[in-house]
């Protein structure tokens, strides 16, 4: 199973999170808040195989923590993942948007500036604005929309630009649930639990609600629950490649057109 955001150093119990992972050999990304919770958290898992601690800094936090922006282009040599990153528009936050904007393009530059990333991305209320900025910096890397909850278009868009998508239970419960999923390419859904914020009630890992969202993802796909775990598989060894091969965003028809009308 594949858990592709998820806030391993936020649990009460960390360790015990990581054991729960580790006994049911899910491939896990475990994104961070802040730069500085970074070394913490990726010491938590420093012994397993299957998970990857990816370096990040929330948009909520952006307000109060973007000083630590510094300290995200200093470590972003050191990662291949990129995560929780992103834009959050929604009424508490929207006031820092134009912070947001400016640091997120720094972190868009850094990972372009160090090859490119895996980049687990935050897009509340901002789906529209963090695809324009995306296409400012095709060679950040392969943006990963987390939890997807804008408009339908915008969707088309990343899906258009090469962006892949990880979907977890909120996201296949809600009203949408069957027409955000008809849109994403099957071969680029990854699944998540964005735990202990979703997924979990008992505040540990929440390993039956990754069980739960390849079961819903069948029942949309209309094949086995089986067929789903395989497929998606698949497609964590092929994002692994599409990074090695330096896939970059590509240019939307929007965007084209836009330009031409400035040019
Ligand atoms: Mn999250």
């Amino acid at each position: 199973m594949i858990d592709f955001h998820c806030h391993l150093d936020l649990f009460a119990n960390p360790q015990a999170a990581v054991s729960e992972v580790e006994a049911a050999g899910i491939y896990l990304l475990s994104v961070t808040t802040t730069p500085k919770a970074y070394a913490g958290t990726k010491a938590l898992s420093a012994s397993s195989k299957r998970i990857r601690t990816a370096l990040g800094l929330h948009p909520q936090l952006v307000r109060d923590r973007h000083g630590e922006v510094d300290l995200f282009c200093e470590l972003v040599g050191g990662t291949s993942y990129v995560g929780e990153v992103g834009l959050d528009g929604s009424s508490d936050h929207a006031g820092s948007l134009p912070l947001q904007r400016e640091v997120l393009s720094r972190i868009l530059r850094s990972c372009a500036a160090s090859g490119g990333k895996i980049m687990s991305l935050h897009s509340r209320h901002a789906s529209g604005e963090l695809l324009e900025l995306l296409q400012r910096h095709p060679g950040s890397g392969i943006p990963v929309f987390h939890w997807f909850s804008g408009p339908l278009g915008d969707l088309g868009r990343a899906v258009e630009m090469g962006a892949w998508f990880s979907v977890g239970l909120p996201m296949l419960q809600s009203e949408r649930a069957g027409a955000l999923i008809a849109r994403i390419p099957r071969d680029r859904l990854l699944t998540e639990t964005d735990a202990p914020f979703a997924s979990t009630r008992d505040g540990l890992y929440p390993t039956s609600a990754l069980r739960t969202t390849m079961a819903e993802i069948a029942r949309h796909w209309k094949c086995d629950a089986d067929e789903v775990r395989r497929g998606l598989l698949r497609n964590l060894t092929r994002l692994a490649e599409e990074k090695r091969k330096g896939a970059i965003i590509k240019r939307t028809i929007a965007s084209r057109r836009e330009a031409t009308s400035l040019s």
